[in-house]
């Protein structure tokens, strides 16, 4: 019988965070605690930088983490992509995807020691479209509105549910130029 974790076999290797150690102690430790045991034991000491927070579009997976190493952050950052970045997070449309960042979240800032979340979005965006309708992003200045509009909504949340984590955020253009909001 091949028993799965996640999709995987439990002997494959898996992300630093939290799957490596299913190989050596099987699904015991898994099922007994499938959360807090894995933060426990990943702890090394490492503290890193931040978790960005950005979209699943392809078009803006390396230019996001290219614009991040022109920062000096490769190496130093966790990831967590979900279609809209941060309005995948607030916007109501998606209102059942927003507890699985809060969670990450959660645990990025126990394992990794993150201080800060750095949210993209972007241009084009069609998660935009999806949450608040075409009209929303037709022109780039509603576009740019409705995007610093979630970003505040985001920062509002985050600062109640995580009072200590700085953020930052901004809009990548199509070129891969990043607008920084306030
Ligand atoms: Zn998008």
């Amino acid at each position: 019988m091949t028993t799965r974790v996640f999709g995987r076999p439990t002997s494959a290797r898996g992300c630093a965070c939290c799957i490596p150690t299913l190989g050596r102690r099987g699904m015991l430790g898994l099922a007994a605690s499938a959360f807090l045991a894995p933060m426990a034991r990943a702890e090394d000491g490492t503290a890193y930088d931040s978790m960005l927070l950005t979209c699943i579009d392809p078009r803006f997976v390396a230019p996001v983490n290219a614009w991040m190493g022109t920062r000096g952050l490769t190496g130093k950052f966790s990831q967590f992509a979900i279609a809209g970045g941060p309005l995948g997070v607030v916007a109501p449309a998606f209102a059942a995807w927003h507890t699985a960042f809060w969670e990450n979240l959660d645990a990025s800032i126990h394992l990794h020691k993150i201080t800060r979340v750095i949210a993209v979005s972007h241009r084009d965006c069609g998660a935009a479209e999806i949450a608040y309708g075409a009209a929303a992003i037709a022109t780039p200045e509603a576009e740019t509105a409705l995007h610093r509009r979630v970003y505040a909504e985001f920062k509002t949340e985050l600062a109640q549910r995580q009072p200590a984590i700085r953020v930052e955020g901004g809009l990548m253009a199509l070129d891969g130029s990043m607008e920084m909001f306030a």
